[in-house]
């Protein structure tokens, strides 16, 4: 272990996409970097539970460790500068896609296989256009490249195996505060000590994204208000969907609900997928996955409602939780509910959920009643989606259909970053998720690649 007062060139803090990218990026023009990470390498990145009740353990496997939450993702890389983060208020769109280009580029370095291009048959997705309009859905058409959940984690695997010769780096080392001296950062104190640094780069993710929120208070940085996205993992048999994911793989979808305007999503689509459950802190909730060899006979998403709140609450972390927490509450985790259950306005039992014919692909769950957990405003909207929804794909609106509850999206607490994604603290800088600006594996990555361009410059290095 490196003791402390050794002094190193740049201090990264989280091995997600966002920290790697930038790491691969330093290391490559010889600078001394540490990358620290509360979790463990990847092979031992294991859930002690995986068929039971969530242990809540301090730090999750799921979501830390090598990879970060990209580690058990399923790799859909999205070659979009508008989708799957907020880069673009920093850079064009031609600077953007040139950057996602590099990461899919290192990922193909890395032993991504070469794989299809989903969403590149423009008629089809002309006519696919067409029909969402008439459902009163806008179809957002991205191109995306899926990896797969087993060859994402070959993918970060490999880079590991080569980033350990190139880089220091330390696992189960939690930052636990940042030092700065007159605006100036120093380094980082963690529960092994002091490491000194003359640049630190934040890369904590949506699981450090409280920490660094704190952290930011203390130090007197500008922070603002992402929203907070909100509401159900859905599950029907994959066949429903095919006439969207097979030339789409995933169909981003938008909705603008009756009652009340909001803006209604469907987000990361998972073809032939499985839903599984995500920890944050204290509160469980639901996602989804896919890989790219073994089919299950279902499709997952999510249907999501933003939130912006201004004032006087501004605590869109505290108010995701807060929901998420009354689900957990209730069903000692996740809830699943039959969506015919819903609409009678009764819960689902193990029972009602057997006499399905959609077979829940994550167990781990309680039958119950989503109604007491979500919001009514929340409710109407996902109901509302998933009618229209169903005229574009006929048997989204079954009786059958799964609904796990709740998925909660925390993008919460921007930090103000100038043009090189630099704090308001000199040499810290922040990248990824964790600091409110990408939401996706691929805008993380680009991210870090971006720091990691801000960095040599510092070097001068470029
Ligand atoms: C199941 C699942 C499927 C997904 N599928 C997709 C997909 O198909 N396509 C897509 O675009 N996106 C997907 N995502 C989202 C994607 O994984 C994230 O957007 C991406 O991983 C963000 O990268 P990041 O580096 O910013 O943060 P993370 O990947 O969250 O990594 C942050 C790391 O920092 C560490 N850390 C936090 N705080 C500290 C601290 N104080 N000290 C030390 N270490 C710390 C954490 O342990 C973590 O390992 C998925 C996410 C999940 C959970």
């Amino acid at each position: 272990m490196a003791k402390a007062g050794k002094v190193y060139d740049v201090i990264v803090v989280g091995a997600g996409p966002a920290g790697i990218f930038c790491t691969l990026n330093l290391v490559k023009k010889g600078l001394k970097v540490l990358l620290v990470e509360k979790g463990k390498p990847l092979p031992q990145r294991v859930c002690p539970a995986p068929a039971a009740p969530c242990l809540m353990c301090a730090t999750c496997s799921i979501t830390s460790g090598w990879g970060g939450a990209g580690a058990f993702s399923d790799g859909k890389l999205t070659f979009s500068s508008q989708v799957g983060g907020w880069l673009n208020s920093f850079f064009t769109d031609k600077e953007l896609e040139k950057v996602i280009e590099e990461v899919v580029e290192t990922f193909s370095e890395f032993g991504a296989p070469p794989g299809r291009v989903f969403g590149s048959n423009l008629e089809a997705i002309e006519e696919l256009k067409r029909k969402a309009i008439m459902a009163d859905l806008v179809l957002v058409p991205t191109q995306i490249k899926h990896l797969g959940t087993e060859n994402c984690s070959k993918v970060l695997e490999s880079m590991f195996a080569y980033l350990k010769n190139q880089a220091e780096i330390l696992f189960n080392l939690e930052v636990k505060s940042l030092i700065v001296e007159s605006g100036e950062v120093k380094g980082v104190i963690t529960n092994r000590g002091i490491f000194q640094s003359r640049i630190v780069v934040l890369a904590p993710g949506r699981t450090g994204a409280d920490w660094l929120r704190r952290e930011a208070n203390r130090l007197s940085l500008t922070l603002t208000q992402n929203n907070v996205d909100l509401g159900v993992r859905v599950e029907v048999p994959a066949p429903i969907l095919e006439p969207l994911t097979e030339p789409l793989y995933e169909a981003k979808l938008l909705y603008f609900s009756r009652p009340f305007e909001d803006r209604v999503r469907t987000f990361c689509m998972n073809p032939y997928g499985e839903v599984i459950r995500e920890v944050y802190e204290d509160v469980i909730t639901v996602n989804g996955h896919s890989f790219a060899g073994k089919k299950s006979e279902n499709t997952n998403f999510a249907i999501l409602i933003s939130t912006n709140f201004t004032q006087p609450f501004k605590e869109p972390i505290a108010y995701g939780k807060y929901i998420a927490r009354l689900a957990n509450l209730l069903g000692e985790g996740i809830i699943l509910q039959r969506l015919g259950d819903l609409i009678q306005g009764r819960r689902s039992t193990w029972e009602r959920v057997g006499r399905s014919v959609v077979k829940p692909s994550l167990r781990t769950v309680t039958p119950g009643d989503l109604s007491f957990a979500l919001p009514y405003r929340y409710l109407v909207d996902a109901l509302e989606m998933l009618k229209a929804l169903d005229k574009l794909a006929p048997g989204v609106y079954s009786p059958h259909t799964l609904l796990y509850g709740v998925e909660v999206k925390f993008y919460s607490s921007r930090l103000k970053l100038n043009k090189n994604l630099e704090t308001e603290v000199k040499n810290l800088f922040a990248a990824g998720d964790g600091a409110g600006i990408t939401r996706g594996l691929a805008q993380a990555a680009a991210s870090g690649i971006l720091v990691a361009r801000s960095v040599l410059k510092e070097f001068k290095a470029v």
